[in-house]
């Protein structure tokens, strides 16, 4: 808690895992921060990978020092994309709040710091997925730009174009792209191929995403399997629903050009929906990209961010797409952020209220309930 009279101190860090330009806070969001009564410190060039910088932030309100420790050591609230170091955990103030894609279950000794430092961790990706929640909702926010960027990736590795032209030198026929998976990135990823000229079809187990697919100008690809579970999430499909779902695709596939995979199912590695086999039967030319590459990949062949060649078919699996579009994906993320700290700073100081199941279901480790 701040030292009573003074603001909350919120303290934002260069983020540090491999590749990754997103930053938690944009110059708007600190504004914002500033605003609500917070004291805001952030590390020199934190903004620099999503074009946003220290002059930006300096502007809207934040003081910008020289390295994380200045940053984060001795604030209240701690914002960020990915998790810091456990050893960075392990220096920052005993009760800290940290926000952001915290994974904790994902690596021991980061669970172990948060809590032994006694942190008081908002893991976002278990954020409810209500209404509420939306303007909140990070997985949904970055997975639309993973989902864009996915298939510019495929346009990118297709030797082909994705429109029809009609030119002097003949026609072209569109590309055939199917999407597998239409969650919010595979839909994405649909409307990101029809703005591209492509011929789009998507599949997805969960019958209600027909009427989604087809309102961006795609087809249903109808594989005869529907396993909407609980949530408006999937459910693992049977031995029985799989095989059935195999042998229809593998026959499809061999017509089509491009393949976006974007299947997932929560807390669980990636459902394995393109076989070898399948690949082996696609033609040369084709391209999978495999967006489900960090949970293990939708695709047999998939390896996480590399790119292959399987006998003429490439198969790509992406990491962290959405760093790749980092200034609208930090804008998005920043503004998630900023509406669940909000929830937290009542009058310029921190409050719990964990009546709001928003708090109560997002922190980790889970609190016992009274
Ligand atoms: P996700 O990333 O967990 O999964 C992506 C898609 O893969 C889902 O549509 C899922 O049905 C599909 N899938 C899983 N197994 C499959 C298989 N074997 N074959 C084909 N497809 C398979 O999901 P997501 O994009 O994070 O969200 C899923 C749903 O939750 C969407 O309907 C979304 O609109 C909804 N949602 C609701 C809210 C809200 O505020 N109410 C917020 C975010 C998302």
């Amino acid at each position: 808690m701040s030292a009573a009279g003074q603001g909350v101190k919120v303290g934002v860090a260069r983020e540090t895992a491999p590749g990754e330009r997103r930053v938690a806070m944009t110059p708007e969001t600190c504004r914002k921060l500033v605003a609500a009564g917070a004291e805001v410190r952030i590390e020199a060039g934190a903004g620099a990978g999503a074009a946003m910088t220290d002059e930006a932030y300096r502007q809207a309100g934040a003081l910008v020092v020289a390295d994380a420790a200045s940053a984060l050591n001795g604030a209240d609230v701690v914002l960020c994309v990915q998790p810091p170091a456990a050893t960075a955990l392990n220096d920052l103030r005993e009760g800290t709040v940290l926000i952001g894609l915290l994974a904790p279950q994902a690596d021991a000794d980061r669970g172990a710091a948060i809590t032994a430092r006694k942190l008081v961790a908002f893991p976002l990706e278990r954020l409810p997925r209500t209404t509420r929640a939306q303007a909140m909702d990070v997985l949904s926010s970055q997975a639309g730009m993973a989902g864009y960027k996915a298939v510019l990736v495929a346009a990118q590795l297709a030797p082909r174009f994705f429109p029809m032209l009609t030119t002097a030198a003949g026609t072209i026929r569109p590309s055939k792209v199917l999407i597998v998976g239409a969650g919010v990135a595979g839909l994405q990823a649909i409307a990101t191929a029809r703005r591209l000229g492509a011929q789009v079809e998507g599949f997805d187990v969960r019958p209600e995403t027909r009427e989604q697919i087809e309102s961006l100008g795609g087809r249903f690809l109808d594989l005869g399997v529907s396993a909407a579970g609980e949530g408006g999430y999937a459910r693992q499909l049977s031995d029985d629903e799989r095989a059935e779902q195999q042998r229809r695709l593998g026959e499809h596939l061999k017509g089509v050009d491009v393949v976006v995979c974007t299947a997932a199912v929560p807390g669980r590695p990636a459902p394995k929906i393109i076989s070898a086999a399948m690949v082996a039967g696609m033609k040369p030319g084709s391209v999978i990209v495999d967006l489900a590459a960090e949970t293990g990949g939708n695709c047999e062949l998939t390896q996480p961010g590399e790119t292959v060649d399987r006998a003429g078919v490439v198969v790509s699996g992406p990491l962290n797409l959405a760093s790749s579009g980092a200034v609208h994906a930090s804008e998005m993320y920043a503004r998630n952020v900023f509406n669940f700290a909000s929830l937290l700073l009542k009058d310029g100081q921190l409050q719990f209220d964990w009546g709001d199941e928003l708090l109560a279901r997002t922190v980790w480790p889970e609190r016992a309930t009274g």
